[in-house]
């Protein structure tokens, strides 16, 4: 029987338990979340939190949720963007708090871990083997090749250590190539009851173990997926706390993207086999070819209007892959498990190639405003080889959908250390599709606008909540902003940055984090650097990026230069990170084919397409970026930033005024010193 609001302890007592049990210290921003999250709970009202590094977020929000979850008996969600994150909650954060809370709730409150199907061991597709797999280039790669041999036997020796089947706890990993070879998506698998495996199958076993729990921990992807694609994989919930927020729409986006090559359509041709009559399957074949002559034949890049020859191959790939799905019928209980494995996998493949036919023909309304996707033709690198072009469709936003699909069915909260972009919480909300008041808010100049929705009286309501940071950042870092410097052009790094560069690390005694907006930049400052100087500095791509992070931290002259995910993923607190150095403002490349397509959608409404799209990008990247400085009370530094269009440009206010607020300069010497003193 549900305890009720009345027998169990108030929310405040809670986290007075769970603060101690942890041995921490009561911290005014923490409260105000918790309170904040609780009464969202209890109000219905969605609700954003920023709270800074320090803030203690993941007790914040998961004791009200574990407080909901044991009054009403409903499961709450609670989804992150990475790894590292769910495992912090259901390695330690979890664990205690539970035993912490449960003497003063009477029981220990319950968790479980779900992901989708794709990230567990399936022991049926172990045991029979994969089918045919779209070639995507790798088996031309002789290393590839022998790679993929020695990542699935690892896998096998894998199999009968694992508990959970879980892909995420397989270290190191393994390439997405050889994981196909042990997993099924949802759609290939033969459910429980069919498959000879059901009973001890590791995605089951999670799915059951998360219907009892009273907390559920699983990811965006996940997430995006129970939300959009109208069937339920998580339990049922009333509640969903999002942590790390800023990476949504992205999450959400990559899952509502979809892909189509001929080597997808010739798999498919091969899985189809004797299943069904031949003359069915030839045609299925022919299209296989018209796709690799035209993608061929196509330039890359964003595809603004449907060329003819295309639209006829895809027309045809539409009608073929409809034929052989007809042609293989629905299930029949009375066929054996081999024949369902096999037409299962076919029918997989045939309906993904299928229904991104049918979307990309849709995706050319003559009036552009009306477009809801953006379609283009690319060639990723393997190996240093081009794999085969791929034609890929992805939607140009997905505000209506999270409007509809997630906050209109359950509460949402929604938290991270960067949520509010030049002040405001008004770019995201309008990416995740709440609405945003005109009000007049202060704002700095040059910040992102946008057309604002109708009004709309069945509109979400939420409410946003800045909870601050513990942190004096004033007193503890500072910005500058190398205004002297020409800006950054497009042939490399010049040799002025390299002397700017220099002297900063030089001053700092390396300890320096440096984020670039390329790989390329960041082997060519890495590269000049070492001929300069003599601090250790390490680049991205060397070795994994997790151990280049562990020799970082572990020693202080070590310099770490990278890109992307180093913008996100370093956490050393301490002396060893002083100084973060970025390069040049991350706004999107300009032969992006999503971003470009989304800042001409916002034109095509009137707004202004560069601020509401690459400078909200860069916003957020940046504020990403300055926030590896400070992560623990004493750390105190400098983040550097050598584009000179942050002081200069108009929209430069907008992506100050997403940075935390550090003390600004300009000035050469003064930061040079600043940054000797604390190396002294
Ligand atoms: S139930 Fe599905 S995922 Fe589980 S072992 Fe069987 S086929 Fe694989």
């Amino acid at each position: 029987m549900p305890r009720t609001a009345d027998t169990l302890p108030s929310l405040r007592e809670l986290l007075t338990t769970a603060v101690e049990a942890v041995g921490g210290t009561e911290r005014p921003g923490q409260v105000t979340m918790a309170e904040a999250v609780h009464k969202s709970i209890r109000t219905g009202e969605h609700l954003a939190v920023q709270a800074g590094t320090g803030t203690g977020k993941s007790l914040a929000y998961l004791v009200p949720a574990v407080r909901h979850a044991i009054e009403t008996g409903r499961t709450v969600v609670v989804s992150t963007a990475t790894i590292a994150l769910q495992r912090q909650l259901v390695d330690r954060d979890l664990p205690r708090l539970a035993k912490a809370l449960k003497a003063s709730i009477g029981r220990e409150p319950t968790f479980a871990i779900l992901k989708g199907r794709r990230n567990y061991l399936c022991l049926h597709r172990l045991d029979t083997g994969a089918p045919e797999e779209p070639d995507d280039g790798g088996l031309f790669d002789p290393f590839a090749v022998s790679a993929l041999g020695r990542h699935v036997k690892r896998l096998f020796e894998w199999s009968s250590e694992t508990e959970t089947g879980d892909r995420d706890e397989l270290v190191p990993g393994v390439t997405d190539q050889a994981w196909r070879q042990v997993s099924v998506s949802a759609k290939e698998c033969l459910g429980k009851d069919k498959c000879p495996f059901g009973t001890d199958c590791f995605a089951e076993l999670a799915r059951a173990e998360a219907g009892r729990a009273d907390l559920v921990v699983t990811n965006h992807a996940l997430l995006a997926i129970d939300a959009l694609q109208g069937y339920q994989v998580l339990p049922e919930h009333d509640v969903v706390i999002i942590d790390e927020a800023h990476e949504l729409v992205d999450r959400v986006t990559s899952v509502a993207t979809a892909e189509l090559t001929a080597g997808m359509v010739s798999a498919a041709v091969k899985r189809c086999g004797r299943q069904i009559a031949e003359d069915i399957v030839d045609r299925l074949e022919e299209a296989s070819e018209g796709i690799k002559e035209i993608f061929d034949d196509l330039p890359q890049g964003r595809l603004d209007d449907l060329p003819r020859a295309l639209q006829g191959v895809l027309t045809v790939t539409r009608d073929a892959a409809h034929s052989c799905i007809t042609a293989l019928g629905p299930d029949h209980s009375s066929q054996d498990v081999e024949s369902t494995t096999a037409r299962r996998q076919a029918i997989a493949l045939l309906e993904e190639i299928h229904d991104t036919s049918v979307r990309v023909l849709e995706a050319f309304d003559a009036d552009t405003a009306q477009r809801r996707d953006v379609v283009w033709l690319s060639s990723d690198m393997i190996g240093g080889n081009p794999r085969p072009p791929a034609l890929r469709v992805a939607p140009l936003g997905v505000a209506g959908l999270l409007r509809e699909r997630l906050f209109g069915e359950c509460t949402t909260i929604l938290t991270s250390a960067t949520l509010t972009l030049g002040g405001s919480f008004d770019a995201l909300a309008r990416q995740w599709g709440l609405p945003v008041e005109q009000r007049p808010t202060q704002k700095a100049e040059g910040t992102a606008t946008d057309i604002a929705p109708p009004a709309d009286n069945d509109a979400p309501h939420w409410s946003g909540i800045d909870v601050g940071s513990p942190f004096t950042h004033e007193k503890s870092g500072i910005l500058y902003v190398a205004r002297h410097l020409p800006p950054p052009g497009r042939d490399g790094l010049q040799p002025a940055f390299f002397d700017e560069l220099e002297g900063l690390v030089n001053a700092a005694g390396g300890r320096t984090l440096g984020l670039f907006s390329s790989m390329r930049a960041a082997r060519q400052a890495a590269d000049e650097l070492r001929e300069r100087l003599d601090f250790p500095i390490l680049c991205q791509g060397e070795d994994s990026t997790s151990l280049l992070v562990s020799k970082f931290a572990e020693d202080e002259a070590t310099c770490l230069f990278g890109t992307l995910s180093l913008w996100q993923g370093v956490d050393v607190p301490g002396s060893s990170l002083q100084l973060v150095v970025v390069d040049r403002i991350p706004f999107p490349r300009p032969d992006d084919p999503l971003a470009s397509a989304r800042q001409r959608a916002v034109e095509a409404r009137g707004g202004n397409g560069f601020l509401t799209v690459a400078a909200t990008h860069a916003a957020l990247l940046l504020a990403q970026g300055a926030g590896r400085l400070l992560r623990s009370n004493d750390d105190k530094g400098v983040v550097a930033i050598l584009d000179s269009r942050l002081a200069t440009a108009r929209y430069g206010g907008f992506l100050r005024a997403s940075l935390p607020p550090f003390w600004t300069t300009y000035d050469q010497s003064v930061v040079r010193g600043a940054l000797a003193r604390l190396n002294s």
